[in-house]
């Protein structure tokens, strides 16, 4: 799918689960179990969703999934997919793009799922960058907040993925920012600090990867919010801000978590938004 100067693609790293109740806040399961049913451990399915942007002799990779780099204990207890099945390396390989050829990564930010595939397990053992050449893209109170994390995300900032970034080509942006041509980082506060929305194109061509602030299509409703978000009220005040542009311009939202459909549309009525047509990336 084209967003301005872009070439789009959604490639799946894999899939993990997390508590059901925990992805959905307040919301009663009576309500979010219809379309995400849990197992006995009451954890869901979910994706480990990136996107690839190709223009201009850019290769950008947005997120980089879960990583290989965990411990039986983690494994068990997020039941994160491990080799042989993808991660982001086989992801790209799959798609007929060489890791080697990324010239830029996105993160959106370093919690665990989205910046595990950063690094990887090398020919020794130890983490080991998984695209040395690229030039990696996060906000600054992004990696503040991960070098110093609160008591409630300690869990989800891992050393392991922040800190070999701290020797690659990195940039840290201070707020919003046109990073390349016709793509664009938004920060936003109310999941964690620094949380970089991601957005490529203009008018109705535009695409755009929320990460954690819309990470399922049912998450598209502005009440239903997280019980990881740090701020339910300001994540809403966003949510609506992003979903009304979405919803006037026919924006696409990629869905970084969602196993059962990679992006949508989003239609709105009386003040309330919802999941439109889905959208195959
Ligand atoms: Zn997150």
């Amino acid at each position: 799918m084209k967003a301005g100067p872009w070439e789009t693609r959604a490639l799946s790293t894999g899939r993990f689960r997390l508590d059901g109740g925990a992805m959905f806040g307040n919301v009663p399961r009576a309500l979010w179990q219809r379309e995400h049913s849990a197992d006995d451990a009451h954890r869901i399915e979910l994706e480990l969703r990136v996107v690839l942007l190709e223009g201009d002799g850019r290769k950008v990779l947005v997120d980089t999934g879960s990583g290989n780099l965990w411990s039986e204990k983690e494994q068990g207890l997020y039941d994160v997919d491990t080799p042989p099945v993808p991660g982001v390396v086989g992801a790209l390989r799959a798609a007929g793009v060489a890791p080697e050829s990324i010239t830029d990564v996105v993160l959106t930010h370093l919690h665990f799922d989205h910046a595990g595939g950063v690094t990887c397990r090398g020919a020794d053992g130890a983490p080991t960058p998984t695209f040395p050449r690229a030039r990696h893209h996060l906000q600054r109170t992004n990696l503040d907040t991960a070098r110093d994390p609160n008591e409630r995300e300690r869990k989800s900032y891992l050393r392991r993925h922040w800190e070999p970034l701290l020797e690659l080509d990195l940039v840290l942006h201070d707020g919003a920012a046109e990073i390349l041509p016709g793509l664009f980082v938004d920060p936003t506060a109310g999941h964690t600090e620094g949380l970089q929305v991601v957005r490529a194109g203009e008018g109705d061509d535009t695409i755009v990867f929320p990460a954690d602030v819309i990470p399922l299509a049912s998450h598209v409703r502005v009440p239903w919010t997280m019980g990881y978000d740090l701020c339910p009220r300001t994540l809403m005040d966003e949510k609506r801000r992003l979903l009304t542009k979405a919803a006037e311009g026919g924006w696409t939202l990629v869905l970084e978590h969602d196993p059962h459909r990679s992006a949508t549309r989003v239609v709105e009525s009386e003040g309330r938004f919802q999941g439109g047509d889905d959208v195959a990336l």
